[in-house]
């Protein structure tokens, strides 16, 4: 069986006991979550959410200037009013550089992809600190609520949090 059609089973499974059929569209909690896609992350379980409790918006290292136009949309559209940022150790992005995938891409895919910024980084803390200024310098996102940004460890399941620090 191929790991879409394991995918499948285990939905038919979960459709089977599914009792959330009348949550609403906006978060319940109103948080909305940017988080890495590594595979280790569970934002669900880590932060103890439920189905309708929360926007959890994801991509290669959890950045935020990737998720821009989901926290707009969360905000404006759904009402969200705090937003969690999570990294995580031992993430991808600090093994690459972005001439390292860009060379890559073009001798695997004969892809061009110079002009992509596929946004790694160097130090892990740092990546926080970034991606709460890249919040406060969008006009897009709401300035007066809390944002928070946070390191998960993949060896203890524990958050730590970062300091925003001077914007
Ligand atoms: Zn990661």
């Amino acid at each position: 069986m191929s790991v879409i059609d394991e995918l499948l089973r285990a939905n038919e499974a979960y459709a089977a006991r599914f009792t959330k059929a009348s949550l609403a569209l906006p978060p319940g909690r109103k948080v909305a979550i940017v988080a890495c896609m590594d595979a280790r992350l569970d934002p669900a379980r880590a932060l103890g959410l439920e189905e309708g409790d929360a926007h959890v918006i994801r991509n290669a290292g959890g950045r935020v200037v990737e998720a821009l136009r989901s926290l707009a949309i969360s905000q404006a559209l759904l009402g969200t009013e705090a937003v969690v940022i999570v990294h995580h150790t031992d993430c991808g992005m600090l093994t690459f550089t972005d001439d390292g995938i860009r060379q890559k891409l073009r001798q695997t895919r004969s892809a061009d992809a110079d002009h992509v910024a596929f946004l790694p980084f160097s130090d892990l803390d740092q990546s926080v600190r970034d991606d709460i200024a890249v919040y406060r310098s969008s006009p897009l996102v709401r300035k007066d609520i809390p944002v928070r940004g946070f390191i998960y460890d993949v060896r203890t399941g524990k958050l730590r949090e970062v300091e925003a620090g001077q914007a």
